[in-house]
């Protein structure tokens, strides 16, 4: 699998987002070149950035409505900017926001066709197979759920993708328990701090004790690269002090733009 991280913050970092190694824009990957996850509205201009053509993508998924994670004018956009003949791009939103989006826009583009989907639900982008599985994180809409992933390779390599959301529900711990991981990225939005958005975000504490959880139960193994990601800007130290500590305790601190691919 191929990922590159094009935001790693949460949703207080200032919008237009920094250039290279001066902060981070809003969470947001790209997953082996054509499926972007999460697309907040810097997403494009971090595509620009990192050089990453619209042409390519295939699907766009968001794992929950909030708006550093979903811009619509931002996915719109990106549809606009690709070729005529090629592809309608998928978009796989939560049922309960891709209604509200039907309402408001009668007219979506002619190249996007929006894909709606719940927690439990399984859908395919190309050679990903996705998995939405409840997160424990608070929406506004009625009936609206946010989602984490459990995504597989076509070379069944698994990826454990849980944004936002405190401890996992007990519905999501029931379907990973049988599950190997290979990759994780998590959630460190309020660092290594007791801040009370842990309530519905995670702190280092939170991410140590779900992990021995994961390798009590068989689910990690001896090579599983764990990642964080979508940090508060006012929650967590500069990457330079952050990144040394969290790794001591086994995990990668993500930064905008770093790639990682496995080959598999
Ligand atoms: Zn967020
Ligand atoms: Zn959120």
């Amino acid at each position: 699998m191929k990922l590159q991280f094009l935001g790693t913050g949460a949703a207080d970092w200032p919008n237009p987002g920094p250039k290279v190694g001066a902060g981070r824009r809003f969470s947001s990957q790209c997953l082996n070149d054509h499926v972007l996850l999460d697309c907040g509205p810097m997403a494009l201009d971090a595509m620009n950035e990192f050089g990453l053509d619209p042409n390519a993508l295939s699907d766009i998924v968001i794992g929950h409505p909030h708006g550093d994670h979903y811009d619509f004018a931002t996915i719109a956009a990106i549809a606009a900017r690709r070729n005529p003949d090629a592809e309608a791009l998928v978009l796989h939103l939560n049922t309960a926001a891709a209604k509200a989006l039907n309402k408001q826009q009668s007219e979506l583009p002619d190249n996007l066709r929006v894909a709606p989907f719940q927690p439990g639900d399984a859908f395919s982008c190309g050679d990903l197979q996705f998995h939405a599985l409840p997160a424990n994180h608070s929406l506004e809409r009625a009936g609206e759920r946010a989602a984490h992933f459990y995504i597989e390779s076509a070379r069944q390599e698994t990826l454990f993708y849980a944004l936002d959301g405190s401890w996992l529900p007990s519905a999501t711990w029931g379907f990973l328990k049988t599950k190997r991981l290979d990759l994780i990225i998590w959630e460190l939005t309020c660092g290594d701090k007791d801040d009370w958005r842990l309530f519905e975000h995670c702190n280092l504490g939170m991410l140590k004790i779900m992990t021995n959880v994961f390798r009590n139960y068989g689910l990690l193994k001896p090579d599983t690269q764990m990642f964080c990601s979508h940090l508060a800007r006012t929650l967590c130290p500069d990457h330079a002090i952050f990144a040394p500590y969290l790794a001591e305790h086994g995990y990668i601190l993500a930064w905008d733009g770093m790639i990682l691919n496995t080959g598999k």
